[in-house]
């Protein structure tokens, strides 16, 4: 394990930035291309790009994700000043603040990096690896070689290794199958010690744990899917190459059901509204419609919530006469055994009756949970690190005073373009803490 130091004398000290998804890289990019200041950038996977790259397309524009971020790494190549740097595969275990308020010593654990820059992405180590693992960027749908590529649009560009899969020493077959000497299963983990003048929380979001609500039944009936889910059957890099199928039996879907707020707006669960999903199980909606014309979704909702312009994104799912609205709470699901099928048990609020609902496919709208919530557990913080987490686990109340921001859903529940909004904002609180 080797320990580095890293201080930028020269250039004041550098800006930390916790999470390598849209909203920091977004922060990242505007810090540096307006002032010259050096930007780590911590991230847990073993690339840069986030949640996004697992969606397959974004609202209200329906464009694939991997345009913008592909804009964005661009961005970075092309900004010269070499003034953004990486340390994937890492997590902040220590955070100190100075007495005298000059910023912040921090400690990053970086986990081994197995492949190297060499790697040409060839793929020939993959086909030799006898490990398979749940790929966990499709949501354990299929599975990968224990060495593999994360995404096709990855940030650095190379393959990976899973160490809770890899047989190591027992094995080593893609190190020898490796041409271009990409692969050291040597390689120890690195800890790196810096001080920084600033902090920007960007640490994003995971789909709420579906499975606490146990009356709609995911984790114990194959074809109840969540939202963030339904992205990947429907992405072309995705299990099913784009198709959308059910997983009990690969049958293409035609009767969907979306149902709304799955644990948002639930004092239980989220006591808050999610912000995205009722924009995205619209955009689900529409892209079933397009992929399968024979298709007929209906969504369950309390409540649609499209505020501003998104309202004419909600017109445009209202003209399909195909996508059918049922103002009402799916109480029950239960499984028809023989074909898998689902049994909704719904209160329909306009009527007041409770009616009964078959449907092939259930698409849970899971709300959004902030990761901050989960890896401040895991931080070791001094008193004089002000953090103002509320309840819920978001960085509302940021410490401009002591250069502590947040941006994405670190914040608050935001959508990809809010999340870049508030990268800016997030930003410029960094230019002007550090012009004081
Ligand atoms: Fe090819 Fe080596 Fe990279 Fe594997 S690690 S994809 S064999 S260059
Ligand atoms: Fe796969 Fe690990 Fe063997 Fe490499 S050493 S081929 S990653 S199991």
């Amino acid at each position: 394990m080797g320990v580095l130091k890293l201080n930028d004398a020269n250039n004041g000290n550098p800006v930390l930035i916790v999470g390598g998804g849209h909203s920091g890289v977004s922060a990242a990019l505007e810090i540096t291309e307006a002032v010259d200041k050096k930007v780590y950038i911590v991230e847990k996977k073993s690339y840069i790009g986030g949640r996004v790259l697992q969606m397959y397309k974004y609202f209200p524009k329906l464009c694939p994700p991997f345009c913008g971020f592909e804009i964005n790494t661009r961005r970075i190549k092309s900004s010269g000043s070499g003034n953004i740097k990486f340390l994937v595969s890492s997590i902040v275990e220590e955070i100190t603040g100075e007495k005298d308020g000059t910023g912040y010593k921090v400690k990053i654990r970086q986990k081994p990096q197995y492949i190297n820059d060499n790697c040409t992405v060839c793929g020939e180590c993959a086909k030799v690896c006898p490990e398979d693992r749940p790929n966990d960027f499709n949501y354990n749908m299929d599975t990968t070689k224990s060495i593999f590529l994360p995404a096709l649009s990855s940030f650095p560009l190379k393959y990976s290794v899973d160490a809770d899969y890899c047989k190591f020493s027992a094995c080593k077959k893609c190190e020898e199958a490796c041409k271009y000497n990409a692969i050291n299963l040597n390689a120890k983990e690195n800890i790196v010690e810096m001080k920084v003048s600033d902090i920007i929380f960007a640490t994003g979001w995971k789909p709420y744990s579906v499975e606490k609500l146990e009356n709609l039944g995911f984790g114990k009936f194959k074809n109840v899917i969540t939202n963030v889910m339904m992205e990947r059957l429907a992405a072309g890099n995705g299990p099913t190459a784009g198709k959308i199928l059910r997983p009990s039996d690969n049958k293409e879907v035609t009767n969907v059901a979306f149902i709304q707020c799955a644990g948002s707006r639930n004092e239980n669960h989220l006591p808050y509204c999610s912000a995205i999903c009722c924009m995205a199980s619209l955009k689900q909606a529409l892209y079933l419609r397009e992929k399968n014309t024979a298709s007929s979704p209906t969504i369950f909702y309390i409540d649609l919530r499209t505020p501003g312009r998104y309202e004419n994104f909600l017109n445009k799912a209202e003209s399909d006469k195909n996508i059918k609205f049922n103002k009402g709470i799916v109480g029950k699901i239960s499984e028809d055994r023989n074909t898998g099928d689902l049994l909704l048990d719904v209160e329909d609020m306009i009527s007041g009756k409770k009616i009964k609902f078959r449907t092939e496919m259930v698409v849970l709208a899971a709300g959004m949970y902030p990761n901050i919530k989960d890896d401040m557990k895991d931080i070791k913080i001094n008193e004089d690190v002000k953090i103002d987490i509320d309840e819920n686990g978001f960085i509302f109340n940021e410490n401009f005073d002591g250069g502590i921001f947040s941006a994405g859903v670190a914040k608050f529940p935001l959508d990809v373009h809010m999340s870049g909004q508030s990268a800016t904002s997030a930003a410029l609180s960094v230019i002007q803490h550090n012009a004081k």
